[in-house]
């Protein structure tokens, strides 16, 4: 059959973000692809809020980008503030009691920048996930360094990554701006 090749997750975020589906007939044909279709809107993975269910690919290709152009410095690097933090209201918790599954949502400002960072804890580790905005649209324009690591933008315009610890330091790097994020307690 010829529509019977399921599309994969980039291709149904492309089709959401653009409105051209090409694999229209699979969908009619395809209830698992439709929930897929659905559970990617609900999620925000074309547009609006973040998309932070990291694809199986996006978190290789990340663990495969280890560093990009360490010789690259902006111009002026300013710092960025918090301006939302889920764990704010919560008792101070070690990490290491932290149970699976735990999530902290923060949201760091700078100008007209912002970035929406939500990290999981998981049995293997802790997975990442972040998106920049330039005022109310998502900019690809940064890379995330946290720690050694730069990551680039992948796919639904997120950073995906996993650790073993979560980030104490992160920046956002671009060849004009650097954006210094704070320092995180954990
Ligand atoms: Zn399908």
């Amino acid at each position: 059959m010829r529509n019977s090749t399921h599309p994969d997750k980039i291709q149904l975020i492309q089709a959401l973000r653009t409105g051209r589906i090409p694999f229209q007939d699979h969908l009619k044909a395809c209830e698992n692809c439709r929930t897929l279709v659905g559970i990617l809107k609900w999620s925000g993975a074309g547009v609006g809020p973040l998309a932070w269910e990291p694809s199986e690919a996006a978190v290789r290709r990340s663990k495969a980008i280890a560093r990009i152009d360490q010789s690259r410095k902006p111009l002026k690097t300013l710092t960025g503030a918090i301006i939302f933090d889920s764990w704010k209201s919560q008792p101070a918790l070690a990490v290491r009691q932290a149970p699976f599954g735990i999530e902290r949502r923060i949201r760091f400002k700078l100008q007209q920048y912002t970035m929406e960072f939500v990290g999981i804890r998981q049995m293997t580790g802790w997975e990442f996930v972040a998106r920049v905005y330039d005022g109310d649209a998502v900019t690809r324009q940064f890379v995330l360094q946290t720690g050694t690591r730069k990551l680039v933008v992948g796919s639904g315009d997120c950073f995906h990554w996993h650790s073993q610890q979560p980030p104490r330091r992160m920046r956002l790097l671009s060849k004009l701006l650097g954006i210094d994020l704070g320092s995180l307690q954990w």
